[in-house]
This record gives structure tokens, C-alpha cells and sequence, in this order.
């Protein structure tokens, strides 16, 4: 009797739906033919809206969601639903209902609630900071996608509240940011009063949000820690659609749950980050090694200066890989050529592969003297091939840009908008040499298709109350895979030759019993979540139970399936 009326209910809300969307469309495109697209996108939205009422349920008044008062943020405009469909990866899509454009974290409460208290055909939020993810894991298909960056001012024009503006508390030395702020923008900030963040990403075009989901990491982590060990407060969106600040001292359960939390807790709407006065100019300097267990010894080494004080350690360590045969040019190594070309087998390589150590030493007017004696020494303790030193000298602004300038020629050559098959792995420093010979100088073969970095970090700086996983060794590394597909009848090139051999590594590390962990994880099965979470599924569990018990949040990342999922998202 009662699947009876449930199965009429759910008939009813179908046709209902159907209609809905035949007649507005029908209405839609007549107005669009006469230019009236105004008219055309409003009512798409309110067929949207009137699609979100349907699936809420019945315990929802058909003008709820006009209530709820978001209905000049939530946009069903075709090149909206488009970008959030989509991410930097181009592996995946899915297309949600509607893009929510938050004016302030109460809209974001408003959208989560109503999703939280919805009948069982419920709908799922994402929130999307800048789509920089690999395998959709800020879409849905099931419900609406929050675009927390570019938002701001984008609907509000001038009369941003000023709430949402990066604000600096010099003395304390802080920063409250949106969620959403890239950090390219909460650096502009911060600059103007002569500040910065400590621990950066390589890549600022990345949201705050996106990346303390994750870590946040680069050469800084080693003496800074990640992104998430640089944050002393946050306000957060649950998935009950409450509106809470945690900290370590309030709310201390939700704080750690939420860094590295991978979107599953709740929706960041604004972050406090710590910050430092901010270097003038950098030193930047690469070295080559033939020999990976100099290189790998000389990392080490430089990592374990973390506690000296920085006129005796490097403020940057990292290091790539190289396998291509030729002049090393590839887009992360752009100030080795024209200038400096280098071949790889001018240099006596150990196996074809070479190993460029990448370090900095920031500065400014009051150091500058002492900048080239305190590389002069730091220099002198390691083993690099004494010819292969490449210096250069820049503004710190522009060396932390220093990405956004290689993304700017790729785009101009077509090659950033292609599909990004990417790969992150934690691997623990016993076993690292192992991974160079199975991986660099095996499965790689000689043809990378885009730049591979690895540096080490120490794990003491990583807390591990937080939600991400890392290696249980005091030291491991990251080694991240960055390559692009492209189309052009190359073999090696093909997405499908990428994919195979980034499944070869993970098969490979497998068999060894390397106990590697991915870093901005993907995974399609539960089974693969609790192996990765291993001691940490039964806390990462039950903190989903407290904070998101009904699977609303994040669900493109794969790790809960709401019940009313019908369909993940589409593999391109
Ligand atoms: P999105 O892709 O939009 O979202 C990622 C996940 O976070 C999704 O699950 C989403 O739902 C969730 N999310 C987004 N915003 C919020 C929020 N406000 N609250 C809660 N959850 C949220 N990472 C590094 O650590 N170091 C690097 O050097 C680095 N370099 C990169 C360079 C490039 C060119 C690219 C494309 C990526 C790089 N990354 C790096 C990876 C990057 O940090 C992650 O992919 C990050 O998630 C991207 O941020 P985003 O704002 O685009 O997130």
C-alpha cells in the first residue's frame, strides 16, 4: 500500500516535471527567437526551481525555495551549468540543476538546509571553488553546484559586502578570506600590507576552499607545513545547513574534520590564515643530479633544517624529474632554456633519467649582502654535477606567480584546455629509491608527456587530527604526475596510454608493498576509501555521520552515495 503511493507520488511529481519543463521550454525558446533572453533564462529558472521543488518533496511548499530567498543567486544559464560541469581534469561531467552564485554564507545555509530537511528524493550540493579537481570532484548531477569563487562582485557589482572582502589584521597577523578567494587574490591583499600566507600551492589560481579540502601543498610544507596546519579559524557550512566557526579551541572536532576533508563536512565559507612579513625578492635556483640517491640524500638533508633559523636553510624545497630525451623544456622549466640549454645525455644520466633540484632563498634590502654568502654555503654541502647550476633572481609576487606565466603560453598554444590525467602519490622515503626504479627508469620508458615533481616532507609538520592521509614514516615524498593527453597521433601522448601507465604505477606500487598514498585522492568503490583511510575510515566515518548524515555534500568525490543518487558522474 505504501510503495503503492509512494510509486503515485513520485508518477505525479514526473508528469508534473515533464510539463513544467516542456511548456517553459517551449516558452523559453519562443522568447529567445524574439530576443527576449532575459525573459527565456528566468523562466528556465523558474523551471529549475519548480524541477528542485518536485524533488524536495512534499513536505516542501511549492514556494519554499522562492522563500528561501536565493532565487536571484541561483542561475540555470546554460554557460553556467556548462562551466560547473566540467573541471580542469575534462575526464568527467555531470551536469547539475542549477548554479547557486552565493551573496553571503547565509545563502549557502538557506540551500544546505533545504536539501538537509528534503523528503528522501532529495537533491546533493557541491560546492566548486575554481574546478581545479581531476575527476569531478566538485559536480553532481543530482542537485546544485555552489560556484564559491568568481561570485563575489560578479552579481553584487560594487556593493560587495564588504564581509566577503579579504580582510588583514596586521598585528595579529591574519587574514579572514571567502571561502571561495583564490589565492592570487588573498596575496594582492595581503601585500598591500606588507604581508603574505606562509604555505603556498604552486598554482594560486586555486580557491581557498578547494585547496584546505585537500592540503595545500609545496617547497614551503617541509618548515611551514601544509596550507591546513596555517589556519587558525574557519566558519563553515555543515551539512545540516548550520553555520558554525570552529577552531582548534570551538568546535575543535569539525575544525579537523573539515581541513583535508575532501568537501565531505561541510562548505568553508571563510577561513582565517596565518600570515608573515612578505619577502621582497627571490633567489631561485635548479641543480642537476645523474645519481637519485644524491639527489634524494641532499633533499633530505635540506628538510631536516626546518627548525634553524632561516638564515641557515632554504625557505623552498622541491625537485623534478626528468626522463624526456633532449633539452629539458618543459612547461615548470622554462628558465633552463633558450639561455641555458641542456642535454640530457651531455650529462653522464643514470639510466637516461636526471633529477633537478629546485630551492629559494627569499630576501630583501636588509639581506641582500648576505643572500649570496648564505647560498654560497648552503650550496657547498651538497652533491649536485658541479656544472649544472641555473640561477635567477625575481620578484617574490612573481616567482609565488611563477605557474600562472607557463598556464598563460600553454593557452596561447591551445594546450591547457586538454584533458589532465594527473597522478599524486605520497610515497614513504624507505621506499622511494624502490618507486625510482620500478617507475622513473621503468615504467616511465622515456617520454613523460608533461613535468613530474618530487620533494620530500616531514610529517611532524602535518597534524594529524586533520582528516587527510599521509605515509606513517617521518619523512615521505610527494611525487605528482602532470601530465596532459593531447590528440595528435602520438601514441604516448593518448589519454589512454597516460591512464594505462598511471595504473600501472599504482599496480606497480601494489605488488612492491610500497605503502603509497594518493594525494587529492580518486577512488570509485567504498572498499578503496576505507583501504586509503585505513585507521582513520572508522573517525573520517562517524564524523560524516555527525556533520553530513544524509550524503548531501561533495558527492563527486566518490565516497558516499546519497540514497537517491541515480547516476554518478559521466566519464568524457
Ligand atoms: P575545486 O576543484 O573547485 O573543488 C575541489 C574539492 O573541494 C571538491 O570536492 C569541492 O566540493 C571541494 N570544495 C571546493 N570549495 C570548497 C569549500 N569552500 N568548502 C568545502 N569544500 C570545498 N595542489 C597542491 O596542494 N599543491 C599544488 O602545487 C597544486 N598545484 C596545482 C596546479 C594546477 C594547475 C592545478 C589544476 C591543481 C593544482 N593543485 C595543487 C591541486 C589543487 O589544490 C586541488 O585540485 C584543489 O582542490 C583545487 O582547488 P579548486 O578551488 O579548484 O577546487
Amino acid at each position: 500500500m505504501y510503495q503503492t503511493k509512494t510509486k503515485t507520488k513520485v508518477k505525479t511529481k514526473t508528469i508534473f516535471c515533464v510539463l513544467c519543463w516542456c511548456c517553459l521550454n517551449y516558452l523559453a525558446i519562443k522568447l529567445a527567437e524574439k530576443e527576449l533572453l532575459s525573459m527565456a533564462s528566468k523562466l528556465l529558472l523558474t523551471f529549475a526551481i519548480c524541477r528542485l521543488i518536485v524533488t524536495v518533496g512534499l513536505t516542501m511548499d511549492p514556494t519554499e525555495l522562492l522563500r528561501l530567498g536565493v532565487y536571484g543567486q541561483l542561475s540555470v544559464d546554460p554557460s553556467d551549468v556548462q562551466t560547473a560541469s566540467l573541471d580542469f581534469g575534462m575526464l568527467s561531467r555531470a551536469e547539475p540543476w542549477a548554479v547557486l552564485h552565493p551573496a553571503s554564507a547565509d545563502d549557502i545555509t538557506r540551500v544546505v538546509k533545504a536539501a538537509y530537511e528534503s523528503e528522501a528524493h532529495g537533491f546533493t550540493i557541491s560546492a566548486r571553488g575554481h574546478g581545479h579537481s581531476i575527476n569531478g570532484q566538485a559536480q553532481t548531477s543530482n542537485g546544485v553546484v555552489i560556484q564559491m569563487s568568481g561570485s563575489r562582485g560578479r552579481r553584487l557589482g560594487s556593493s560587495t559586502p564588504a564581509a566577503l572582502r579579504p580582510h588583514v589584521y596586521e598585528k595579529e597577523r591574519y587574514v579572514d578570506v571567502w571561502g571561495g578567494e583564490l589565492w592570487i587574490d588573498v596575496l594582492r591583499s595581503t601585500l598591500e600590507h606588507g604581508l603574505a600566507p606562509k604555505s603556498w600551492t604552486d598554482y594560486l589560481y586555486l580557491s581557498v576552499g578547494g585547496t584546505l579540502s585537500n592540503a595545500g601543498i609545496s617547497g614551503q610544507a617541509f618548515h611551514q607545513g601544509p596550507q591546513i596546519t596555517n589556519v587558525h579559524e574557519l566558519d563553515v557550512v555543515t551539512g545540516k545547513g548550520e553555520l558554525l566557526t570552529c577552531s582548534e579551541e570551538q568546535n575543535s572536532g569539525l575544525f579537523h574534520a573539515v581541513l583535508g576533508g575532501l568537501g565531505q563536512f561541510g562548505i568553508i565559507t571563510r577561513a582565517r590564515i596565518s600570515l608573515e612579513p612578505a619577502p621582497k625578492r627571490v633567489r631561485w635556483i635548479r641543480v642537476l643530479y645523474s645519481d637519485f640517491s644524491t639527489f634524494t640524500r641532499d633533499q633530505e638533508y635540506l628538510i631536516s633544517l626546518h627548525e634553524l633559523p632561516a638564515s641557515q636553510k632554504f625557505d623552498y624545497v622541491e625537485g623534478f624529474v626528468i626522463v624526456d630525451e633532449g633539452l629539458i623544456n618543459n612547461w615548470r622549466s622554462s628558465f633552463f632554456s633558450p639561455r641555458n640549454p641542456v642535454k640530457i645525455t651531455s650529462l653522464g644520466t643514470d639510466g637516461g633519467v636526471l633529477y633537478c633540484l629546485e630551492i629559494t632563498k627569499n630576501y630583501d634590502e636588509s639581506t641582500a649582502d648576505t643572500t649570496d654568502q648564505e647560498v654560497e654555503s648552503l650550496l657547498k654541502k651538497l652533491n649536485f654535477i658541479q656544472s649544472s647550476v641555473f640561477t635567477t633572481d625575481l620578484l617574490y609576487v612573481d616567482f609565488l606567480d611563477r605557474v600562472h606565466k607557463a598556464e598563460l603560453k600553454l593557452r596561447s598554444k591551445g594546450l591547457w584546455e586538454v584533458p589532465h590525467p594527473w597522478l599524486n602519490l605520497f610515497i614513504p622515503k624507505s621506499r622511494i629509491a624502490d618507486f625510482d626504479k620500478g617507475v622513473f627508469k621503468g615504467i616511465l620508458g622515456n617520454k613523460t608527456g608533461g613535468p613530474i615533481l618530487i620533494y620530500p616532507m616531514n610529517k611532524h609538520k602535518w597534524d594529524n587530527r586533520s582528516s587527510v592521509v599521509t605515509p606513517d614514516e617521518d619523512v615521505f615524498y610527494l611525487v605528482a604526475f602532470l601530465r596532459s593527453a593531447l590528440d595528435n597521433g602520438e601514441e604516448m601522448q593518448s589519454l589512454e596510454y597516460l591512464n594505462h601507465q598511471n595504473r600501472q604505477i599504482l599496480k606497480f606500487c601494489d605488488e612492491a608493498g610500497i605503502k603509497a598514498k594518493q594525494y587529492l585522492p580518486h577512488y570509485t568503490t567504498q572498499e578503496e576509501w576505507v583501504d586509503h583511510f585505513g585507521d582513520k575510515w572508522g573517525q573520517f566515518y562517524q564524523r560524516k555521520m555527525e556533520f553530513d548524515p544524509r550524503y548531501i555534500l561533495a558527492t563527486g568525490q566518490r565516497i558516499f552515495k546519497p540514497s537517491f543518487q541515480s547516476s554518478s558522474n559521466m566519464a568524457l
